[in-house]
């Protein structure tokens, strides 16, 4: 039984300047599911986010839970339910955990903060401890929770994480995708961009392979976690 789609993304070109970053790039994300881009530094995976959040301009057409997104601004994105957790996790170091927690509700404009920020806490207790401390002073994986913390925020339907393993040992990372995976089971429906491909298929339903803005693999990701052309270049052999 197919899940309906709730991204749908057809023929996207988004240049910089003369510089073509994607090329016709097309990725569809059913409700409910983990889809996984995977591809190497400079393959167009931030650019096809921040286009999915309409932060880049670009062609082709976007369309979520059946409508375009043609138009319609980021915060016009973010109120239909799409949430980014960014590359680099862009945190206020100096404001405390709580913080940066509050104003993932406040750019939502949201009431219910105080009942979403205590379902933060209970989704990630090690936070929950923390909520006092400076964002800046957490380790590398409890800065990626509370950016996915952050992002939950307001409840998103469709959230895009952009490489949550950059940086964080392996058991981090296992962690970390552990939590993506509670999440899928919850109902939300995830994009989610890594280099790390072993790991993203292993918790994927569906995955691209991503090369030079072009799309060259795509499939169910138990299939392309066997498949040979994938092997070698980005599961290590
Ligand atoms: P990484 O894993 O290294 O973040 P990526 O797959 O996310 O790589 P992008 O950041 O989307 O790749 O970059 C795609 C291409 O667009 C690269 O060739 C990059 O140099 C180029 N690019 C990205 N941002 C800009 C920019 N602001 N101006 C010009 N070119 C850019």
């Amino acid at each position: 039984t197919a899940s309906p789609l709730l991204l749908d993304v057809r023929d996207l070109h988004t240049r910089y300047g003369r510089v073509e970053a994607l090329s016709g790039v097309s990725v569809r994300v059913p409700a409910g599911h983990i889809v996984s881009v995977i591809g190497a530094n400079g393959a167009g995976k931030t650019t096809l986010m921040n286009s999915i959040m309409g932060v880049l301009p670009s062609s082709g057409e976007i369309t979520y839970g059946g409508e375009s997104l043609r138009g319609v601004p980021l915060e016009g994105r973010v109120a239909r339910g799409i949430s980014l957790v960014p590359e680099r996790r862009d945190l206020f170091a100096s404001m405390t955990v709580a913080d940066n927690l509050q104003l993932g509700a406040y750019s939502r404009r949201r009431e219910n903060w105080r009942r979403e920020l205590e379902e933060v806490y209970t989704r990630f207790p090690r936070l929950a401890e923390r909520r006092r401390q400076l964002a800046g002073t957490l380790s590398g994986g409890e800065q990626q929770m509370l950016a996915i913390g952050r992002a939950l925020m307001g409840k998103p339907r469709l959230l895009l994480l952009d490489e949550p393993s950059l940086g964080l040992a392996p058991l981090i990372v296992r962690d970390i995708l552990g939590i993506v995976r509670g999440l899928r089971a919850e109902g939300v429906t995830v994009l989610l961009v890594e280099q790390n491909a072993r790991a993203s298929l292993a918790i994927s339903d569906e995955a691209y392979v991503l090369e030079t803005g072009q799309v060259r693999l795509h499939g169910p990701a138990a299939e392309l976690a066997r498949n040979p052309e994938l092997g070698a270049s980005y599961l290590g052999g």
